[in-house]
């Protein structure tokens, strides 16, 4: 079992006992149990591997949390979760996937109305039957139609954080068999796509495929054997991932990992290319069209100067204009996540985080980063503990003894003032002017009421940036690539106006957002709307999520120059300023 499998079971056992009503403490440990998990670099499996001890020093992991990881880790169950999934009917955990449906409105639906699946919420939603629930209409009914269909639409692809664990440790596996010289997954993972179909590893080796197959078949991950062949097999993990296995020769494996790299429309373009110039590229190599000899395929490199380009980074490999680049000298310098000299949205335990501000600090500054901004939620969002002015005022205090002491000891590094705060439903925003004047980095989001029109939405927000308040727009389309559309919006307005009150942009880093996405990054370039990547940190580990997040800066084809947070403290906060 996988870290991210664990941190899912933590969340479901969480969800279960929020619909039978259980203690919220207890509820809520299990769900900082699943944050704290879900972020952690290493493999709960391997820690296990010297029992409970190893796992002793996990911040936010107590005794009972730590048997049941050890028990999961050890026989892929946990008895606790079975039993309540015994005692809540197991399509109830589906609802809950519905975007806007939490424990809360699932277990109403149960009590009052009998609802134990997707299905029998559509039907209920199609017979107008909702609306005779306290609290429920016509509006809801259409609310929730609509994030079935979206729900639908999403299914059966992995968000990116999750494919890259399962094909990591995959890897590592394959990488032990005898005869496996090199291991790389390939396809729209290496090229870092925001959500994942299946999962292409190619492996290359120098003895007979046939073991490497035997190896591959036998991962205690595997669910079931979909397909064998002598140089190609298809496995289901139980995560219900698909993973392809490919044995290359050595001679062509550069050739290979072009080809399944992908993409589909820049592998035409480049083959088209080739045509041109007398070559044919497959997946076995690169050949003289006439006389069938071979040119190139030990590396992806010779395959790209035997047309007469640079090597092209596999995020950029999407067919929109990057073979001209190339070709004329201008691909971008690409983003490194060492680049990133601070966080500018991160939260702690006073509002839904799980963890203090000391702690997040101490891991921004192990980082080696300079800055971070502590950006709490105000208190319209309610679920998240938002803060209220008093809280908030709490709280700039609070930094400003702690940055004081931060100098005393000579350290570097400082923590801004921030918020996360709410842009409401009529455009007005969720703290006054007096407090967000006091804080050095303002946030401003949508968090509820989804559902507007595209003109409504796009006023809304254009609202916000226009209260000249705020600094950043974080998650700007609001999307959950699981689970939730983007809402409508109208994002080159929304990018105008930003740029015209100074207000950056946010591209968020984690996994299942993702947000702005590529190609609203690459307008935003255009645009000269500036960047900023951050990782929207709940535990200390989610800090690390940030690579994710600069993978998707490169898919936009964003320079270091593009994104905000890779300026000195000083220079940062100058663009900052507000207009
Ligand atoms: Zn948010
Ligand atoms: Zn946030």
């Amino acid at each position: 079992m996988e870290n991210s499998e664990i941190a899912r079971i933590f969340h479901e056992i969480a969800d279960l006992l929020e619909v039978k009503g259980d203690n919220p403490f207890r509820v809520r440990s299990y769900r900082n149990a699943a944050l704290v998990v879900e972020g952690l670099p290493e493999s709960l499996r391997t820690m296990a591997q010297k029992g409970a001890e190893g796992l002793m020093h996990i911040p936010g992991i107590g005794e009972g949390i730590r048997e049941k990881i050890l028990e999961m880790t050890r026989t892929g169950r946990c008895a606790f979760h079975d039993g309540l999934l015994k005692e809540v009917p197991q399509g109830i955990l589906g609802i809950l996937k519905v975007s806007g449906v939490g424990p809360r409105k699932a277990a109403v639906f149960f009590k009052e109305l009998g609802i134990t699946d997707v299905e029998g919420l559509e039907k209920a939603a199609k017979a107008q039957r909702l609306r005779t629930l306290t609290g429920f209409g016509e509006k809801s009914e259409e609310r929730i139609l609509k994030a079935i269909k979206d729900l639908r639409s999403m299914s059966g692809r992995a968000n990116l954080g999750a494919a890259m664990q399962y094909a990591g440790a995959f890897q590592d596996y394959l990488k032990k068999i005898p005869g496996v010289t090199d291991c790389i997954p390939a396809g729209s993972l290496r090229r870092w796509k925001d959500s994942i179909g299946d999962i292409d590893i190619l492996a290359a080796c120098d003895e007979k495929a046939a073991a490497v197959m035997d190896g591959f078949a036998a991962y205690p991950d595997v669910r079931h054997v979909v397909s064998r062949g002598e140089t190609k097999s298809t496995v289901m993990l139980n995560a219900g991932l698909q993973v392809d296995i490919r044995v290359i020769e050595k001679k062509s494996f550069g050739a290979a990992l072009q080809y399944f790299t992908g993409s589909k429309a820049h592998n035409i373009a480049l083959r088209d290319r080739a045509k041109r110039m007398g070559l044919k590229i497959s997946e076995y190599g690169v050949f003289k069209e006439k006389s069938g000899a071979w040119a190139a395929g030990e590396t992806e490199e010779d395959v790209y100067r035997s047309v007469g380009l640079p090597w092209i980074p596999p995020e950029l490999r999407e067919n929109r204009g990057e073979i001209e680049a190339a070709e004329e000298g201008r691909l971008p310098e690409m983003l490194d996540v060492k680049d990133i000299r601070g966080d500018l949205h991160v939260h702690t335990n006073e509002s839904d985080g799980a963890c203090s501000l000391e702690e997040m600090a101490d891991g921004a500054i192990e980082r080696g980063y300079a800055y971070m901004a502590v950006t709490d939620h105000s208190k319209a969002v309610g679920i998240a503990h938002g803060l209220d002015e008093k809280r908030v005022l709490a709280q700039i205090k609070r930094i400003d003894e702690f940055n004081e002491k931060l100098k005393k000891r000579g350290r570097k590094f400082t923590v801004l003032k921030g918020a996360e705060v709410d842009i409401r439903a009529d455009g007005s925003l969720d703290h006054p002017d007096s407090v967000l004047d006091k804080l050095d980095c303002v946030l401003a989001a949508v968090h509820s009421g989804f559902s507007m029109s595209m003109s409504d939405m796009t006023e809304r927000i254009l609202k916000g940036i226009r209260s000249g308040k705020i600094n950043i727009l974080a998650h700007p389309t609001g999307r959950l690539i699981s689970s939730r559309e983007p809402y409508a919006v109208d994002m080159e307005k929304v990018m105008d106006e930003a740029r015209k009150y100074g207000v950056a942009l946010e591209l968020n880093s984690y996994p299942d957002r993702l947000d702005l996405n590529d190609t609203h990054l690459a307008l935003a370039r255009e645009k000269g709307v500036p960047v900023v990547i951050s990782t929207d940190a709940h535990s200390l580990r989610h800090f690390d999520n940030i690579l994710y997040g600069v993978h998707t800066a490169r898919r936009g084809w964003l320079e270091k120059k593009d994104v905000l947070n890779t300026r000195p403290l000083k220079e940062l906060m100058k663009l900052l300023k507000r207009k």
